[in-house]
């Protein structure tokens, strides 16, 4: 009987496989590197674009952007549904990226004696830090490319690997320009403020930027915030000052980027023009 049940099955099945489309598939791979952020288009227009399952907003002319994780693995494939209803797919091929190590006294991590008060503070800064990201805009700021926000050596990549002592820590989150107190930061690109304010244990002063469509810039360590939440400001409108506020150890601007809460190198922004 079991027999008989599984072959109707398979047979109620094989009309159903005929029928379907067969997916477009884009011919070249999409190829990029860990912690990149990708600007591009779709080979065919068409809806519900997903990374791996993840919904990727898209503008109405089939621009997106997808963020690599810095400890992405070798294979991702974009889905969507082309307009004329038919499944496509672009398979994304990741190059591991050799990311610097900085090796660090152990001290500078032990941790301290339980302290209630201040994890009370950090829920409350974090929340902060969630809610400005909460909302994606679609905004079309990210299209262009963006400028950097300070002059100055880049004294920390993104990614590189931080080890206290023989302990290694979370990778380094955005880019650190080394420049005096005082120094002017830019707006990188045109882009709503979502957060202005601070000090912050660990960002000091922070200004949350968003370029639309899940991408935001962080800007932290500032001595002077010269913006308010809900502001317009252009590419290079000046944002604040550099600064050493929360933990620095000397001044520098940190720029962070994350695109729907994947932390993407801003360095990748600099370089890449969007397709
Ligand atoms: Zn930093």
């Amino acid at each position: 009987m079991k027999a008989i049940g599984l072959a109707l099955v398979i047979a109620a099945a094989i009309p159903m496989v005929a029928a379907a489309p067969l997916p477009f598939t884009a011919v070249e791979p999409l190829a990029t590197r860990q912690g990149a952020l990708v600007r591009t288009r779709l080979p065919r227009p068409g809806h519900d674009l997903t990374l791996d399952g993840k919904p990727v907003p898209m503008t109405r002319d089939g621009a997106f952007m997808i963020g690599i994780d810095h400890d992405a693995g070798a294979t991702a494939l974009l889905a969507w549904t082309t307009d004329s209803g038919r499944p496509a797919r672009w398979p994304v091929t990741i190059t591991a990226k050799a990311w610097d190590t900085d090796i660090l006294p152990a001290r500078l991590s032990m941790p301290g004696p339980p302290n209630p008060e201040y994890d009370a503070r950090r829920d409350r800064e974090l929340g902060a830090v969630k809610a400005a990201r909460a909302d994606t805009s679609p905004l079309p700021f990210w299209q262009a490319r963006f400028i950097r926000p300070a002059p100055g050596r880049i004294s920390t990549n993104f990614g590189a690997q931080r080890i206290y002592g023989d302990r290694p820590a979370a990778p380094h989150g955005g880019m650190d320009i080394a420049a005096p107190t005082g120094t002017p930061i830019l707006s990188p690109s045109p882009a709503v403020v979502r957060l202005a304010t601070g000090p912050f244990a660990l960002e000091g002063n922070l200004v949350i930027l968003d370029h639309g469509l899940g991408l935001y810039s962080v800007m932290m360590h500032l001595s002077r915030i010269d913006v308010k939440a809900g502001q317009i400001v252009a590419q290079g409108e000046p944002i604040g000052l550099v600064g050493a506020t929360g933990r620095a150890t000397g001044p520098h601007l940190h720029w962070g980027m994350t695109w729907l809460g994947v932390r993407v190198d801003p360095a990748t922004l600099l370089t890449e023009t969007p397709q």
